[in-house]
Parts: C-alpha cells; structure tokens; sequence
C-alpha cells in the first residue's frame, strides 16, 4: 500500500527544512524525505546575512543563541574585504555582523525543529522520479509515497525537477538551465606554511572578484581552517576551460604552496536561473531545486528559507481553495519578495562583470567604494538590489498565512 502524507518534502537542506517546519506548525502530516542522514556533509561557505538570521526567526523560532549551542554557529564578524585579483578594493565594516554556520549542524537543527512540530523525517531514502500531476514520489528501491502535495528541495541537481517536463510552455528550458549552472569549487584547508596549507587564520571573510570573469571567489573563515572557493559560469575562452586550473591559480595567488595536492571538491550551484514556472499540478521546487540563489554573490541560504516558506504557504493556500491555488499564490509571494530581488541583482552583476572585462576593476572599484555601508546593507537585506532601495517589506511575509 502507498503511504500518504498531506505534504512530502523532498530534500532536508534549509528550503525542505522550512517548509517541513511550517507545514507541521500548521498540524499537517508531513513527510520529510532526504538521501543522507543529519548531519551529512554539504559544500557551503556557510556565510549567513542578517536577513538569513531574521528568517531562520520567522520560520523556526531559532534566535542566535539556539545557533551558537546546537545550530554550528562559530563565528561573527561585521569586517570584510573586497579585494580585485589580489589587490584590496575595499576594507569595510558592515553595520550588522557577518555569521558563519557549520552546514552540518546547521541543517541538522533545521530539520530537528521541523520533526519537533510534528513532520515525520525520513533519511536515508533517494527519490528516483515525481509525478507531479498525481503527487506520486518513487524510492531507489521500489518504494512509493503520495502526498497531496510534494516540495521539491532537493538542491541544484534536483531530480523532482524533471516533472515540471522540458516542454517551454509548461516546464522549463534544460539547455538555458545549464547555461546559468555555476561550477563551485571549495576546500578548507589547515593554517600552515606547508604545501596545501593557508599561509595565514582569516578572521575576516574576504570577496575576490577578477577571476572567474563570470562570478568571483571567497576566502571565508572556517571551522577547522580557511574556506577557499571560486564560483562562475562557464562560458567564454577562459572560463570554459578546466575550473579546476583556475582555481589553483587562485591558491596560489592566495600564496598557498603545491595546491596541486590539494584535494578539491565542486559543487553545481544556481547562478542567475531562477525558474519562472516553480511549480506544476501538485510539485512546487524551493531553494536551489527552483534556481533560487542570488546571482552576483551567489547567497542560497537565505533564498532556500524563503522559498520553502513561500512554497508551504502555497500548498496551505492551495489545500484551502483547491490545487491550482497553490502555483497562484507561491508565485504571488515570490513575486512580492524574492522574484525582483533576483531580478535586479543579475541586473547588476552583468553589468559588474561587463564593465571588469571590458575596462578593467575602476567601475567595480567606484561601485564597492562609493557606498560601502549601502553595499552591506544590500547584502544583508535592509537595502533592495533595485537600486540599493531600503526595503519597503518582510522577509517573512507570507510566511505560514
Ligand atoms: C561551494 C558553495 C558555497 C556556498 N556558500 C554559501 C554561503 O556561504 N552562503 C549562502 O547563503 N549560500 C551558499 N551557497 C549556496 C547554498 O549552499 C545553497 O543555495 C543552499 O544549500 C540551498 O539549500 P537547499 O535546501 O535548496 O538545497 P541543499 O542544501 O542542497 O539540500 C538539498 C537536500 O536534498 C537532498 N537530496 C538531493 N537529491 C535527493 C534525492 N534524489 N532524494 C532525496 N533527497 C535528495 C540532499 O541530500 C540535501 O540534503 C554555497 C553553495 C556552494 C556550492
């Protein structure tokens, strides 16, 4: 017989944590779905905005001292450094801190609150394939489960996205997909001043634009050591060869010796393909299953919180007035909060990354200087991405109505 639930969730990151958290909070059977168990690894840099902190609030009644005990919060810190193939653009200081979370734990305590309200977690279990029009959802294995709804949070190389189907009209382009598909690539590696080693600690997260031509770099601190990564698209002469070369190129810049020896791990990440059409028939895609991640600094945490939010105030909608309510009113809330966020940022960074190409690191040096508090209140969410705007609504709105 196929077990049924009001709502599965597939993918137990930030986005299918969120929207488990809501949807149990509301008293519905809740089916919590992921192919690993907590805490499994997950490649991340785990920098978190003060918009990131005010939803993981919102949604999950987590506040920063919850993070600090059990939710892998290490460090904080408002300072930064924008720097342009190894030369400092900027030295800033945010008016909020920059936090850094361990993803393992992170995630881990996300989904803990979803099961305490009630969601039923079940790891260890691969979706193989989602119907959307009947909410059925086949395990490796043979396993069936229905939900009324299902939401699709199973990250970048979701496979509940191929139910939205290749057809333009009613799913989504593959080949415009992969086109906005970043390459990442990221290590932590030990302070030292061996080969494979970081020459120094990094207190301070650090910015490094120039190199990938579409997208940029990041020396983060770490929780065993400096996080060093780089993140573009893959397009052009020189970002179409290997990602791996450019990223020893960038060790070394960084003046870590014999980084051949490191070894390095990549992970596909949403950069700028947002889809139109999240959801179809009774499947809804969250996080970075629907390509939400900010396209010029590349932040998905916070848009997979609001996204699975969005996505389970869609489906309460939608259990409410009927199945097609539940596409309407996700792509209602998306349009009011995260949509024109999106929007404008890819605005911006190819513009950004034009003007590096074409003339060189003077527009990207008038841009990070002549505001910097604006800039970080951009990136923390007090400032709209429209024309450094301040924000005229929530993070949170809609979240659970
Ligand atoms: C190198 C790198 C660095 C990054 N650094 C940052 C950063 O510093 N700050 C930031 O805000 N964002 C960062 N991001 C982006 C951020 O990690 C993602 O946007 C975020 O994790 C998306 O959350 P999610 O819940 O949508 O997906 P995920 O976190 O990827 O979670 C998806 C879950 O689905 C499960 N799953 C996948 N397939 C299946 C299946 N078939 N069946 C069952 N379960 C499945 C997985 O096991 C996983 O638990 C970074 C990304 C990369 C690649």
């Amino acid at each position: 017989m196929v077990k049924s639930y009001d709502v599965l969730v597939v993918g137990a990151g930030p986005a299918g944590a969120a929207a488990a958290a809501v949807l149990a909070g509301q008293g519905l059977r809740v089916g919590l779905i992921d192919r690993a168990e907590h805490p499994r690894p997950k490649l991340c840099g785990g920098l978190l905005t003060a918009k990131s902190v005010e939803a993981l609030g919102r949604i999950f009644g987590l506040g920063l001292a919850e993070l600090a005990k059990g939710g892998g919060l290490f460090h904080q810190t408002p300072q930064y450094l924008f720097l342009h193939q190894g030369r400092e653009l900027l030295r800033g200081t945010a008016a909020e801190p920059f936090r850094f979370v361990d993803r393992p734990a992170f995630d881990a305590l996300l989904t803990s609150v979803a099961v305490a309200r009630g969601a039923e977690y079940l790891p260890g279990r691969i979706v193989e394939q989602c119907d959307a029009a009947t909410g059925l959802v086949r395990l490796r294995g043979g396993e069936e489960l229905c939900g009324r709804f299902v939401i699709g949070a199973d990250g970048a190389n979701s496979v509940t996205r191929r139910a939205l189907g290749s057809d333009i009209s009613g799913g989504y382009d593959r080949a415009e997909w992969r086109r906005n598909l970043a390459a990442a690539i990221e290590v932590e590696l030990p302070v030292g001043q061996g080969p494979g080693q970081f020459p120094r600690p990094v207190l301070v997260p650090e910015l490094h634009v120039g190199s990938p031509s579409a997208g940029y770099g990041w020396v983060f601190p770490g929780p065993n050591g400096p996080k060093v990564g780089i993140c573009g698209l893959r397009r052009g002469k020189r970002d179409g060869r290997d990602f791996g070369a450019i990223f020893l190129e960038f060790l070394r810049l960084l003046g870590v010796a014999e980084p051949e020896g490191v070894a390095l791990h990549g992970h596909p990440l949403p950069y700028g393909n947002a889809l139109t059409r999240p959801a179809s028939g009774r499947l809804l895609l969250a996080g970075d299953a629907g390509g939400f991640v900010e396209p010029l600094f590349g932040e998905g945490i916070f848009y997979a919180l609001a996204t699975g939010a969005h996505a389970a105030s869609g489906v309460l909608c939608g259990l409410k007035n009927g199945q097609a309510a539940a596409a309407v009113e996700y792509g209602r809330l998306l349009a009011r909060t995260v949509r024109p966020e999106l929007v404008w940022s890819n605005r911006l960074r190819w513009l950004l990354f034009w003007a590096m190409q074409n003339i060189g690191a003077g527009p990207i040096r008038g841009f990070v200087q002549s505001s910097p508090a604006a800039l970080a209140e951009m990136v923390h969410g007090r400032r709209s991405f429209k024309l450094l705007q301040r924000k005229t609504w929530e993070w949170g709105q809609g979240v659970g109505e």
